[in-house]
């Protein structure tokens, strides 16, 4: 495995590995959830390249940059096991040099959802994706199902700008109690991580009152805002079920539909969803 720390020797690199490339761009802090898109990217590709770069420019002001959790040490182990051919961990001051101020934006899917909590998120997302797919040039990059708008947002400026990559979409991997791995995961408390299980909850309980003939959204989105609710610990920030492709909210559900919410434990801001089938 060739630990890569900066951008002229990723391009040598690049220049000499066997395609199909898959590339998996994270975030570092790795668990089972990233470890599946580095699988999935195996099955797809001669050689996978992972990146571990905590992103400043997705993160708004009073955000969790500074203390967002790392241990490159401990990455490195779960990425040799593996067999990642490459792990690619640029410096911020090469991506980021005073001088910088190009930035790319998708548009209005970015408004919606997460983009509405988190102004400039996704702005700072589709940048860093613009920059690391032209560095790696893959193939194919994975991304988790777990970050459902994320992926809209990848795919739109994939297709609006012409980029020669495919992207692949991988299942949320969850822990036994139905818990969306995340690397935030780390900050809740014991009590705040048994009752961010209401996630999960309450996006299998949307999914049974479909299946038992309820067909009103904002019904259903008040069932689940009420089991919520009942967490004292479990803050919403939104509840929202929305068409799969637009996001925008529906009122009458014809699956699929994207379900999804964001729910704050304490300062921990947790995501997760299901598409309604
Ligand atoms: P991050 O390090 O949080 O930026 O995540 C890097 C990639 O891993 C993104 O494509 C995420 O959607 C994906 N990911 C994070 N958590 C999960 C999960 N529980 N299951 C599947 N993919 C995940």
């Amino acid at each position: 495995m060739e630990i890569v720390n900066n951008i002229s020797e990723m391009r040598q690199h690049r220049s000499q590995l066997t395609t199909p490339i898959g590339f998996v761009p994270t975030m570092g802090y790795l668990h089972e959830g990233h470890l599946s898109l580095v699988r999935e990217a195996h099955t797809g590709n001669k050689t996978v390249v992972v990146s571990i770069f905590v992103n400043p420019t997705q993160f708004g002001p009073g955000e969790d940059y500074k203390k967002y959790p790392r241990d490159i040490k401990r990455d490195l182990v779960l990425l040799e096991e593996e067999k990642t051919d490459i792990v690619f961990m640029p410096q911020d001051e090469e991506l980021y040099p005073e001088n910088f101020s190009s930035y790319v934006d998708a548009g209005e899917i970015t408004t919606r959802l997460e983009g509405a909590s988190r102004p400039g998120h996704f702005r700072g997302v589709v940048t860093i994706l613009a920059k690391l797919f032209n560095i790696v040039q893959p193939d194919s990059a994975y991304f988790g199902q777990k970050d459902a708008q994320q992926l809209l947002v990848i795919r739109k400026m994939v297709a609006d700008l012409n980029m020669h990559l495919e992207i692949i979409a991988v299942p949320t991997v969850r822990t036994p109690d139905g818990l969306a791995m995340s690397s935030r995961n780390t900050y809740l408390t014991t009590k705040q991580r048994r009752a961010a299980t209401v996630l999960y909850r309450a996006l299998t309980f949307s999914q049974y009152l479909w299946d038992g003939g309820e067909n009103n959204s904002e019904t259903i989105r008040q069932q689940m805002i009420s089991l919520i609710k009942k967490e004292s610990l479990a803050d919403i920030d939104y509840v929202s079920i929305a068409d799969v492709e637009t996001l925008k909210e529906i009122d009458e559900i014809n699956p699929p539909v994207l379900v999804s919410m964001a729910v704050k434990f304490g300062k921990t801001r947790l995501i997760d969803n299901i598409v309604l089938k």
